[in-house]
């Protein structure tokens, strides 16, 4: 029988010809036919690697059979976000499989969906066939092509994370997804375990670090541990990029050191220049250092000294700045620099973590309790923390820079006597100038806080705050209360409403443990008064960091008074207090903060320790 006369055969020739062209890998694949759209993209157009080739070896790994991880502990500004897009989109034409996309939250799911990853197969011919005819099909959250479905999740949905069998997962930001401790099973490991029942799984981790514990810098350690070498120009070795080759003039002309930064070839000290990037980028070869991993997970570290988008010379300024605001305690832009452009993690230190009381007992000053220091008050806050048998109360001053001096600190047993201490009398400094408290955030939680918000409706000058331990980027959140609940379980009505502040405590508590470490002599200090109290210093040392940045209580010790100077501090950032200026000669009864601007803290929460090469800067 002729062969062409056999169905079977024709049929198989017939697949054959319309099989994909097999031999091309992701990035060359997309190269060819992935076209990104001005919807998607700054950059529109076909994709293409040239500008970005360290790319291109993650790519040629997710498509390697023996691959089953790739993580990517990349820094923004990298590139990172198109990888994930490539692969996805490889997927869809090639390799077609069920697909999960897992972003840090729901919204941010939906967001990465309707920005990024809806536009792209809409857009682009060689993924818009796969799409089927029908409209509800292609939703943001889930979308049916002809040969697979792309699913979309937050991690905060366990019992999702649980559900369906997947053959790609891509997790995306992981380092932001929820803090887990608390629960069964981290939303990660879900994740994990759903591409189990395919053996030719493939999972995609990708995030800038938070701290080594975090699920992308530990993934990074288990395998291959990757870095992008690139060739001096002069010499011709190869070194990896790193922050201790930048170099930038000594000089406060921000112009000069945008321009003028140079990398120090660190095998024959050659100038390196901005220019030189693009052609060092096309030679780089990614370089193994982790000769132990196993061949299924490759790992790859990149910093933003590698993005051809972000200036070496934007780098120095941006560490500058960041510098020079950890000079005065707030650590958040330093780690956040350090996180997000070194896309290194941010590394604890146990001499800084461990507060002791002698730490405190250096910030004394040789003021009377009750005393106000002499210059440079521009306001007065106090922070009360709320116990079923009374009120921990403080009274702070604060100055530029967030200088800052104790100026009462105690426990009273009704909000009259906290009203007394406040505002019964005014307070005053060595010259008899007075000052009154401008701003008193009162802990609403607990068993008093009918109590608590009725206080705060008949003292203007007070608020409730309700602290929590992550607000998302965000130092603190204002709600408006239009009820108040009653012990009995009613509520009732409140005319006019009244503000609650909800404030990071772990943001404002990075910032405070940051600001302990400032010497007295320096701005920024944190000061106390010659007779502070035996209670202050042990609750200010009792609470430290655990291994994933969360602040913690010790069973058995008490730290009222820290979470008061927490609210003292949240509320002179909230009365925009570091946006004051001395206004000329002496104020009297300065301190209302009425003329500051309001200026929420750009900064995120700040940890630690300054890295090795922060005190050579
Ligand atoms: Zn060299």
């Amino acid at each position: 029988m002729p062969l062409q006369s056999s169905p079977k055969i024709l049929s198989n020739w017939w697949a054959q010809a319309w099989a994909p062209p097999s031999e091309l890998n992701p990035w060359q694949w997309a190269e060819q036919e992935l076209e990104f759209s001005a919807r998607s993209t700054p950059f529109p157009g076909l994709f293409r690697s040239a500008l970005t080739p360290y790319i291109r070896s993650p790519l040629e790994a997710f498509q390697d059979p023996a691959v089953r991880r790739v993580t990517l502990c990349w820094s923004a500004q990298s590139s990172k976000t198109t990888a994930l897009l490539v692969a996805l989109a490889y997927c869809i034409a090639q390799d077609p499989g069920p697909a999960l996309v897992v972003q840090s939250s729901e919204s941010a799911a939906r967001s990465f969906s309707k920005n990024r990853l809806q536009p792209l197969i809409q857009d682009c011919e060689a993924l818009a066939r796969h799409m089927t005819a029908k409209k509800h099909d292609f939703s943001a959250l889930e979308m049916l092509l002809d040969r697979m479905t792309v699913y979309l999740q937050g991690a905060q949905s366990p019992a999702q994370l649980a559900s369906r069998p997947i053959k790609f997962l891509f997790a995306d930001e992981v380092d932001k997804w929820e803090d887990q401790s608390a629960k069964e099973a981290d939303a990660l490991s879900l994740a994990l375990e759903r591409t189990k029942s395919y053996r030719n799984h493939k999972q995609v981790l990708a995030s800038t670090p938070t701290l080594e514990a975090g699920p992308i810098w530990q993934s990074f350690l288990a395998g291959s541990q990757e870095q992008f070498h690139l060739p001096c120009p002069s010499c011709g070795a190869l070194f990896v990029l790193e922050w201790g080759q930048l170099q930038w003039p000594e000089t406060a002309d921000k112009d000069r050191i945008k321009y003028e930064s140079f990398v120090e070839c660190p095998s024959c000290t050659a100038r390196i220049e901005e220019k030189d990037k693009p052609g060092m980028l096309a030679q780089g070869q990614w370089i193994a250092a982790n000769p132990s991993a196993q061949e299924s997970h490759r790992s790859f570290s990149l910093s933003e000294l590698y993005s051809p988008l972000t200036r070496w010379g934007d780098l120095a300024l941006k560490f500058l700045q960041a510098q020079a605001e950890a000079k005065t305690g707030n650590l958040g832009p330093l780690h956040n620099f350090i996180n997000s452009s070194l896309a290194e993690p941010w590394q604890e230190d146990e001499h800084q973590e461990r507060r002791k009381p002698d730490t405190i007992l250096n910030l004394v000053d040789g003021r009377q309790p009750g005393e106000v220091p002499a210059s440079g008050v521009l306001a007065l806050t106090a922070g009360i923390d709320t116990q079923d048998h009374g009120f921990w109360f403080v009274v702070r001053a604060w100055g530029e820079n967030l200088t800052s001096w104790l100026v009462r600190e105690g426990f009273a047993p009704d909000l009259e006597t906290v009203a007394a201490i406040l505002w019964g009398s005014s307070y005053r400094d060595e010259k008899g100038q007075e000052y009154i408290v401008g701003s008193a955030l009162v802990d609403a939680m607990g068993h008093r806080t009918e109590e608590v918000y009725n206080f705060c409706r008949s003292n203007p000058k007070a608020t409730p705050v309700k602290g929590e331990q992550r607000l998302h980027g965000q130092p603190w959140k204002v709600s408006v209360l239009d009820k108040i609940p009653r012990r009995d379980g009613k509520q009732y009505p409140i005319p006019g409403g009244l503000k609650l502040f909800r404030v990071d405590t772990n943001h404002y508590k990075d910032l405070l443990a940051g600001k302990l470490q400032v010497s007295a002599q320096e701005p920024g200090a944190f000061h106390v008064h010659q007779d502070v109290s035996g209670d202050y210093l042990s609750h200010l040392t009792a609470e430290f960091r655990d291994e994933k940045g969360i602040w913690r209580q010790p069973k058995h010790k008490r730290c009222d008074l820290w979470d008061c100077e927490v609210y003292a501090l949240a509320a002179a950032d909230i009365m925009g207090v570091r946006f004051l200026r001395p206004s000329g000669g002496a104020s009297s009864r300065s301190g209302s903060g009425q003329n500051g601007k309001k200026g929420p803290d750009g900064g995120n929460s700040g940890l630690r320790k300054k890295p090795s090469w922060f005190n050579n800067r």
